[in-house]
């Protein structure tokens, strides 16, 4: 088992014991974290944490479309220390559009829309690089940013903890882009029925660390490791094995972040065959 955890906040203070912290996620069988950059210094942080732990750590590079401070010279920036580390870069994220609670309380309908021209020109730059994109882009903002990947097509996109309508789930799965699940499938309702909803095939795991659950997480705190629980409750909800689980969303993130996975192919037929039989 090798699972991933596709998104995580590495540079987070809480993490500031890398080896702990891929030794704890190894124990639980995750053995890679895509670590999600938000902006030029954050994007530094995570090259350092990547070269550090180079096989643990995939390093995805960004500009948070929440961060009120973000400018255009910032995304130029961005744009350029990819193009400079692009061999160590798996992809560009997080980018994406602002929540709408952001939007009500902090930023001005300018500033949204030009985190709106500001994510149409990263997801250009992603095609110019064939890097694909990790996007924050919650509730209806994810129908947006799917006609915007769709308009530029990147070589992949991950919808990190998706919150969109089953119409958006159902159109962003045809176009073969991939849904991000959080620990929180594992106690909210929405989540779950994404999951439902979400072919296996679409599907890949998160932690968004350092992010606080409730539930059985409940005063704990967020790693890597949390992944494994969360691909136990996806086999719950599918009634589907883990090991299915395990394989086919490892094997999809192996593919949307262009890392070789030599096995991949013949363990993700198994693994829709698998499905195949159990519905
Ligand atoms: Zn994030």
């Amino acid at each position: 088992m090798a699972l991933v955890d596709v998104h995580c906040h590495l540079d987070a203070p809480a993490y500031h014991d890398l080896p702990a912290f891929c030794r704890h996620s190894r124990q639980a069988g995750v053995t890679v974290t895509v670590a999600a950059g938000t902006g030029l210094q954050s994007n530094a942080r995570i090259l350092a944490l990547q070269a550090q732990e180079p096989t643990h750590v995939w390093a995805a590079l960004g500009l948070h479309p929440e961060r009120l401070d973000a400018t255009w010279a910032e995304l130029e920036a961005v744009v350029a220390q990819i193009h400079a580390h692009r061999q160590r870069v798996v992809a560009f994220g997080e980018i994406g559009l602002p929540h709408y609670t952001v939007l009500d309380q902090r930023m001005t309908s300018a500033q949204a829309q030009e985190r709106e021209a500001m994510l149409h020109a990263l997801v250009q730059a992603a095609v110019r690089c064939a890097l694909p994109v990790v996007l924050h882009t919650p509730h209806a903002t994810s129908a947006v940013a799917l006609d915007i990947v769709r308009r530029y097509e990147p070589p992949g996109a991950v919808f990190h903890w998706h919150k969109g309508s089953p119409e958006t789930t159902a159109a962003l799965c045809e176009a073969g882009y991939l849904v991000s699940v959080t620990p929180e499938i594992c106690y909210r309702e929405r989540d779950r029925q994404l999951v439902e909803a979400t072919p296996l095939a679409n599907l890949v795991l998160e932690s968004d660390g350092p992010w606080a659950y409730g539930g059985e997480f409940t005063g704990q705190a967020t790693t890597s490791a949390l992944v494994a629980r969360v691909a136990e409750e996806v086999a719950r909800i599918k009634g589907i094995p883990v090991d299915v689980v395990q394989h086919v969303t490892e094997a999809n993130a192996h593919r949307v972040f262009g890392q070789p996975y030599p096995s991949a192919a013949k363990v993700a037929h198994k693994g829709e065959n698998s499905i195949d039989s159990a519905s």
